[in-house]
Parts: structure tokens; sequence; C-alpha cells
């Protein structure tokens, strides 16, 4: 490790480790430092990721996709099921400790350095300027000079905290999840499982992404604010005595999900925030693998553009790009989720039936919108403003 580099990542998640590969690809000098011993472990994620995403930053490989999806099933809080089949892979449930490290391995190929087990603890500055990092490592509290830090600590972010920015997000907004994975029980493995209803995840969905036939990732989140009153855990353990009483738990996880529009400031004097640091997950859908490595790609070219032109005030047009690809993207998603989390559980099982009368060749996830948006016709006078500002 030198002292000095053009751009420092904390953190080596997806939205790390591609920020520094599209940075490094530039020829651009690019430190990674991860806390953990390993990148990509422990898990803390359903691996759900589309395809198409998934495609354009690598190549598909067995070695890291569990499954292969093609099919999506709602169940209804009166427990009626709708299928949705693509009759093509729309998506892969991902073996992220396999995935995450081929990322890494990617950015190190493109030149850039990761090191594991360093804790960046603090910001170096220079005036308002940041300019570096400060990190404990091997038993050591070391300094390293970088003309760029880019924050993408995850959730629990303090990056951008020590930078000044601002990363609250609203308790409602922050869904408490927990997940298990477990075996011993029977699902389709093409098909992602979507269970909605206020006894079931009020404020957010229980899913069941299948591994295998015999596996799943099986979780939920909820709002925040929901659960002050019943912890996520015990919603989970009500929806697996009641849907899976025989499973084998391999493993468990909590976390929470930042499910917002992206923070108001990504940038500040030598930083940049992006993937869960910068809030820019999916608000709806709760994933933020792909929306991370495109916040990643984005942010990384903008900072090695940053530093070839010698014009470090460059970094402040990832806001713009960043809000043009997906930012303004995930208001409308915001708005969505705001929209169909207000659903009573008899407006969720009338959607449901709706859709149930169109036929299984016809139904497709805008015409399940659609049908659901038909219940609250404000919703949709709220989304078009959004196209329209
Ligand atoms: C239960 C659950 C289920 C989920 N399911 C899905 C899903 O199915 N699909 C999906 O797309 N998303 C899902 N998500 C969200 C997804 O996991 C995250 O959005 C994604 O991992 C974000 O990537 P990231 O690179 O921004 O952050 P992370 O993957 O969290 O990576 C941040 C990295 O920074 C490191 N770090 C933090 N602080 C420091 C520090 N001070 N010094 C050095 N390193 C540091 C961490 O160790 C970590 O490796 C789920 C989340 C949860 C909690």
């Amino acid at each position: 490790m030198k002292n000095e580099y053009d751009i420092i990542v904390v953190g080596a998640g997806p939205a790390g480790t591609t920020a520094a590969r599209f940075a490094a690809e530039q020829g651009v000098s690019v430190l990674v430092l991860e806390k953990d011993r390993d990148v990509g472990y422990p898990v803390r994620c359903a691996e759900a990721i589309n395809k198409r995403t998934a495609d354009e930053f690598i190549k598909p490989n067995d070695k890291w996709i569990s499954s292969h999806i093609s099919k999506f099933s709602f169940i209804s809080p009166n427990n009626s099921e709708v299928l949705i089949d693509f009759n093509s892979v729309q998506g892969y449930i991902l073996e992220r400790k396999i995935f995450d490290y081929e990322l890494a391995k990617i950015a190190s190929n493109a030149g850039a350095e990761i090191i594991t087990k360093a804790y960046v603890n603090g910001l170096l500055l220079e005036g308002q300027k940041v300019s570096g990092v400060t990190a404990e490592y091997r038993g050591q509290q070391i300094n390293i000079k970088s003309k760029i830090v880019i924050g993408a600590d995850g959730t629990e972010s303090r990056v951008g905290r020590w930078a000044g920015i601002k990363t609250h997000v609203h308790l409602k907004n922050m869904e408490s999840c927990f997940q298990v994975t477990a075996s011993n029980i029977s699902v389709e493995p093409d098909t992602l499982y979507f269970y909605f209803g206020k006894n079931v995840s009020p404020g957010g969905y229980f899913w069941v992404f299948p591994k295998s036939c015999t596996t799943a990732n099986i979780g939920l989140g909820i709002s925040g604010l929901e659960g002050k009153e019943k912890s996520a855990l015990a919603y989970l353990n009500d929806n697996l005595a009641r849907l899976f009483p025989h499973a084998s738990i391999l493993t468990q996880v909590a976390g929470g999900v930042p499910c917002s529009i992206t923070l108001e400031k990504i940038t500040s004097n030598g930083i940049m925030l992006l993937g869960d640091a910068a809030r820019q997950v999916n608000p709806l859908s709760g994933g933020g693998i792909a929306s991370g490595m495109i916040g990643g790609r984005i942010a990384g070219i903008i900072a090695a553009e940053a530093i070839r032109k010698n014009k470090l005030d460059h970094i402040f047009t990832y806001e713009k790009a960043w809000y043009n690809e997906r930012g303004k993207m995930h208001e409308v998603f915001n708005r969505l989720k705001e929209g169909i989390y207000s659903f009573t559980d008899e407006d969720f099982n009338k959607i449901m039936e709706k859709f149930q009368k169109v036929p299984l060749s016809k139904r497709t996830i805008g015409k399940l919108f659609r049908i659901a948006l038909a219940n609250k016709p404000s919703l949709l006078i709220d989304i078009s403003k959004v196209f329209l500002v």
C-alpha cells in the first residue's frame, strides 16, 4: 500500500468495487479499503438481481448464479396466488459471496488495489476539502492521502456524515429486514414469491427467493415505524411457522435497507457517496445491488475524469448524472411504494382478484401496476407530475 492515491474507495461492496473498476480503467490510481476480512462476506442480502443490469457488468457464470428467474408469484393477504410468467430469464439469485468477490477481481485486474481488514475511521482534511482517510490496519493507525474519497460504505455509512453530508433516512423509509436461508422446503427454483398483508409484512413484503428446489432466502422488510410495534423477526417467525414449518435454518441475517429517494447531496469537496451510503437503493423493491453498481460506474468514470482533467470540481457533475440515469426513476418508484404500502389488505385482495382474471399469457408487471393504480387514481396524477418536472 502506498501512502497516496488519486482515489480511495471506502467499502468493497458491489458499488465500491464497480466504482474502483471504472476509475482504474481510465488509468488513475485507486485504493479500495474494506473493513471485513473477506470481500463479499458476511452476506446480508436476498441476492436477487435483474439479469439485464448484471449482464452489463459481468459475464454470467453459474459459479455465482444459484438460480435463473423467469416467473414472479404474488400472494395476497387472503392467500390467493397470481403468477406472471415472463417466458424468459429476467433475473438471477446470486451467490453473493462469489459475485462480490468476482467484481473485486475485475476491479483489481483493471488496476485497483484492494485491501481487506482495513477499517477506515476518519477523513483527512485540507481546509474544507477532504484529502484522504485515516484507517486502522494490522494494529496500526495509518493516514493515506488522496485527491478524491468515494464513500461506498453501505447502509450504516459514516463517511458521508464525517464529510458533513446529511445522510439521515426517515424511520418510515428505513426497512427493517430479517432473513434466513432455509432448506428442507419445496419451491419452484425459477420463481420469486412475494407475499403482502398487514399481518405478513406491514409496509413491505415477505419474500421467498429460491436458490434451488429445496433452499431459499426467506425474509421480509417492514417499515421502521411498524418495527416499533412488532419486530421483523417476530413477523418472520410467524410466516415461517405458517408456510415452512419444517424448514432448517442455515443462516440468519438482519439489516436495514434505506428505501427512500437518493440523498439530496451526494458530493462535497473531494468526496462522493454511492450505493447504500448515498441511498441509491430502488425504494420500491429494496434492491440495491444493481443500482449501486450503476452508481459505481457513474461515480468511477466521473472521478477519474476529474483527476485526468485536473479539475476536481468536475465531481459535482455526478449528482446530475445519477439523477438523470436512475435518481429520477427512483422518485417515481418511491411514490409507487408509498401508494402501494398504503393499501389495505382488502385493496390487495381486490387487485389480485382482478389480476387473476387476466389470461396468463397477457400478465405483465405493467398491467399489475395499472390495476393497482386504478385503485388509487391520485397516485397516477402524482406520478405523472414526476415525469413532468
Ligand atoms: C436482508 C436484506 C436483503 C436484501 N436483498 C436484496 C436483494 O435481493 N437484491 C438487492 O439488489 N439488494 C438487496 N439488499 C440490499 C443490498 O444488499 C444492498 O443494497 C447492497 O449490498 C449495497 O451495496 P453497497 O456496495 O452500497 O454496500 P454493501 O454491500 O453494504 O458494502 C459496503 C461495504 O463497506 C464496508 N465498510 C463499511 N464501513 C467501512 C469502513 N469504515 N471501512 C472500511 N470498509 C467499510 C462493509 O464492510 C461492506 O463490505 C438486501 C439487504 C438486506 C439487509
